[in-house]
């Protein structure tokens, strides 16, 4: 596990006005830390920056104390989930969670060991031999989540994960979001345009407007201090 550290991160698409503007946040190592803000705000430009998905303008991005700016998502070691998911459908349950470990060139032993570990944590065990498109909302999350938990990252990286399922849906994965990163004490950068979510997920809150960043506090700083 990791803190990520954002130092005066800059990014300019072209020559119009910059996407993410000179923006600084300490992610502390375990802490789970919301970005909120209106669409087009810059939001998943900068969770991609801390992926390695996108280049920096510039400023420094540090995880675990060392400068990643140059590095490529797959020597980052973090773990993004995606809104669509990105399961694969012709794999079973027990597949998707294990692919990473697959494509790591994991023992048979060691990814066996580390699916069942993960899908007792996400209480998936009775649904390891079914293929994504009979899963729910839910349970396709937690197969996501799954994926991400076996491959031990310095830190989990959420874009909107929760905008495609029903309010009742959504309410139930926050909790089960919330319990499972205090659970595993995992850093944890979460984006969202959801007011509820920001205000009742995580530790801290980082608001973000026109690619500046406006607040960055506890829900309970920001309710006392809107
Ligand atoms: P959010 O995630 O908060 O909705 P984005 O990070 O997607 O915001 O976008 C921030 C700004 O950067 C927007 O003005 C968007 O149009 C622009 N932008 C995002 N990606 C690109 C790109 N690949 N090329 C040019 N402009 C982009
Ligand atoms: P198919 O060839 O049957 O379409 P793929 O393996 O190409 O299957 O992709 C199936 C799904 O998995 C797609 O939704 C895709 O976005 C997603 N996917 C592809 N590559 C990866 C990857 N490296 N990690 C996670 N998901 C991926």
């Amino acid at each position: 596990m990791a803190g990520i550290e954002m130092k005066n991160i800059v990014k300019q698409y072209g020559d119009g006005f910059p996407a993410v503007n000179d923006v600084s946040i300490d992610v502390e190592d375990g802490e789970f830390l919301i970005l909120v803000g209106p669409s087009g705000c810059g939001k998943s430009t900068l969770l991609r920056m801390i992926v390695g998905l996108e280049d920096i303008t510039d400023g420094d991005m540090i995880i675990g104390g060392k400068k990643v700016n140059d590095l490529a998502p797959r020597d980052r070691n973090l773990s993004m989930v995606f809104q669509n998911y990105a399961l694969y459908p012709h794999l079973t349950v027990y597949e998707n969670i294990a692919f990473p470990l697959r494509l790591a060139g994991k023992s048979d032993s060691e990814i066996d060991e580390k699916v069942r570990e993960a899908s007792k944590t996400l209480e998936l065990d009775e649904h390891l031999d079914r293929k994504p498109g009979n899963l729910s909302g839910g349970q396709r999350q937690r197969v996501a989540m799954g994926r991400a938990i076996v491959r031990d990252a310095e830190a989990f990286l959420f874009d909107e994960p929760l905008s495609n399922l029903d309010a009742k849906l959504r309410g139930q994965m926050r909790t089960e979001i919330s319990r499972l990163q205090k659970r595993l004490g995992i850093t944890t950068v979460y984006v969202t345009h959801d007011q509820t979510e920001a205000m009742t997920l995580g530790d801290r809150v980082a608001v973000l407007k026109r690619g500046v960043l406006q607040q960055h506090a506890t829900p309970r700083e920001l309710y006392e201090n809107p």
